[in-house]
């Protein structure tokens, strides 16, 4: 069998004529395909606003300027996640406190922050980032009312799921990133995620003040909006009297970044967005079909541990089984040509954090995940043989 890797883009012609098409106009950045895409990206996920920026790890940057994190502050996530979830915290300056994940969902435990919070003088921590891991959309609703409880903001790094939703206490769907519970909520477009751009990345939010911000800081806290320029009219005309502002006057008012998408990527992107949905459709379906080979525990005598069945909104970003012997059974994979992926190394130990006194034992749940977590093989264009190849070999592996 070819080599079967665990995520993989899939390009399709239409996608290259995007491409090509935005490189024959007279844009190469920032020009109409990014506000398309924009506003494609707001509707798909529900929010009032999407901008567009360079990468994931830009927006979460982005981000955590917009909501004024500054040295010192205190900042809650989960450490099953990729580091940068909680390194835009460290780029500002802000401390990171890693709380437990619930064994049963994986996701950040709402009672480990709840816990936190409360063992802390209020006004202690400024924000909370929650991570809809693997795709699993995390209950914001309930986020929200705890952040609210002690006065932080939320930002929801959704990389792992556009298109996923919970289930909110009323019964509705509510769309990652939709804004609704989150001040602001990230995505990527790095090509391992549902939608690929090559590099991208967006934020959505439904709060103006923020938008503006972000739109500012995107692109080097440049403005040329005269209602907030600063400076006085006389020096902007060059020393000359003038009742109008010049065309070509502009200020830079805050400390930004060049943090833009290109035109290029924005039609990668776009193109994308149109069949996120079917993308969507075919994970749910390869998941089912691993939950209806590996969820009979008895069968694998506890060997193997899986979600049970598919789970209602999430959006199959990774599907993972939590197993006995996870290094023999990854090494037999890969000498079968199948690269399965783990998911993650708790940020918490990496050597970076371990210098702020995070050592092992300070989140045994999530050390207890890594220890057996294994991300199998999920892509849209993963077909029904390359499935059956990937269950075999696990099934070889653990009866013979
Ligand atoms: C991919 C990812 C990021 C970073 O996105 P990039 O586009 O690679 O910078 C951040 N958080 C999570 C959870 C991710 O999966």
């Amino acid at each position: 069998m070819h080599a079967i890797p665990y995520g993989k883009q899939h390009i399709t012609d239409e996608d290259i004529q995007e491409v090509v098409k935005t490189l024959r106009s007279d844009y190469l950045t920032q020009g109409p395909r990014i506000a398309e895409f924009e506003e494609n990206f707001a509707k798909y996920v529900g929010a009032k606003h999407a901008v567009a920026v360079a990468n994931g790890t830009a927006a979460l940057h982005l981000s955590v300027l917009a909501l004024n994190v500054k040295a010192g502050q205190k900042v809650i996530t989960t450490p099953i996640t990729f580091a940068a979830s909680a390194n835009c915290v460290r780029y500002c300056g802000g401390d990171l406190f890693f709380a437990d994940i619930d064994p049963k969902t994986y996701l950040l435990d709402i009672s480990k922050v709840r816990q936190l919070l409360e063992g802390a003088p209020k006004g202690t921590y400024s924000g909370i980032i929650p991570v809809d891991f693997a795709g699993r959309a995390i209950n914001l609703e309930e986020y929200k009312m705890l952040a609210d409880e002690f006065g932080c903001w939320l930002l929801e790094d959704a990389c792992h799921a556009p298109g996923g939703y919970f289930l909110d206490s009323a019964g509705n769907k509510q769309h990652c990133g939709n804004g609704k519970f989150a001040d602001l909520a990230i995505f990527s477009f790095h090509p391992v995620k549902h939608i690929a751009a090559g590099e991208g990345g967006m934020i959505t939010t439904n709060n103006d003040g923020l938008y503006d911000a972000l739109l500012n800081l995107r692109t080097h806290g440049i403005t040329r909006d005269v209602k907030k320029l600063q400076n006085p009219m006389e020096f902007a005309c060059g020393g000359v009297h003038s009742e109008e502002w010049p065309g070509w006057y502009m200020e830079m008012q805050t400390l930004g970044y060049n943090y833009r998408l290109t035109d290029f990527q924005a039609a990668l992107g776009n193109s994308q967005l149109s069949r996120a949905n079917e993308g969507l459709q075919k994970r749910q379906e390869i998941a089912q079909h691993y939950a209806d080979a590996f969820d009979d525990d008895c069968f694998f005598q506890g060997k193997i541990r899986s979600q049970s069945g598919v789970i209602d909104g999430h959006a199959y970003h990774l599907y993972i089984l939590e197993v006995e012997d996870r290094l023999g059974l990854y090494n037999h994979l890969r000498a079968n040509n199948i690269y399965a992926q783990i998911h993650y190394i708790p940020v918490h130990l990496m050597p970076y954090y371990r210098q702020f006194g995070w050592k092992e034992g300070d989140l045994p749940m999530a050390e207890d995940y890594y220890k057996h977590c294994i991300s199998l093989p999920m892509y849209p264009t993963l077909d029904r043989d390359e499935q059956d190849f990937v269950i075999e070999k696990i099934k070889e592996y653990y009866l013979g």
